[in-house]
């Protein structure tokens, strides 16, 4: 059974020119992407996003820089997907993250940490319609590699 998660790849990662290599790890691993778009977030996206946050110390800081410049919005799906874009992404501190991931090799403080994506199915559902539309979320299934070929060699 799939599961959809919300990933943003934040100001940071846009400004640094990091989105291509996020989607290729996402593609790498067999992902789909569901929903894409380029945007800049709102005061009331970022804050319904890290709603979660209101009262700590950090958060005017992460709500100005969430909406400092765009950012990318995606909806990936896949089996099991909201933990292992967790597992992707590594540990909110960089200095904290698993080696070889996106936060370990992209990133070094919690501020700038490159990636969000949900860390519940539960809360993913809420997140993704913070960006999205039901109209803008288009399944599909990719053929395995296996039945790519075959389709290829019937084609000849
Ligand atoms: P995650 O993004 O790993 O799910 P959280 O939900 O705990 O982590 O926090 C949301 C975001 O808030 C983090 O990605 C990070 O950018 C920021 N953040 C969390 N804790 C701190 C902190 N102590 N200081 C500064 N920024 C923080």
């Amino acid at each position: 059974m799939t599961e959809k998660t919300l990933l943003l790849i934040k100001p940071e990662g846009v400004i640094r020119g990091l989105i291509g290599k996020v989607i290729a790890r996402l593609e790498r691993k067999g992902l789909n992407i569901s929903a894409i778009k380029l945007l800049k977030m709102s005061k009331s996206q970022s804050e319904a996003l890290y709603s979660i946050h209101k009262t700590k110390e950090f958060f005017p800081k992460l709500i100005d820089h969430m909406t400092s410049s765009p950012i990318i919005a995606m909806v990936i799906e896949g089996p099991k997907v909201v933990s292992i874009i967790r597992a992707m992404i590594g540990a909110t501190d960089p200095q904290d993250a698993a080696p070889g991931t996106i936060r370990a090799e992209f990133a070094l403080n919690k501020t700038q940490n490159i990636v969000h994506a949900s860390d519940s199915s539960k809360n993913a559902t809420r997140e993704i319609y913070i960006f999205f539309n039901q109209e803008e979320i288009i399944s599909y299934e990719k053929p395995t590699e296996i039945e790519f070929l075959i389709g290829k060699i019937k084609e000849k």
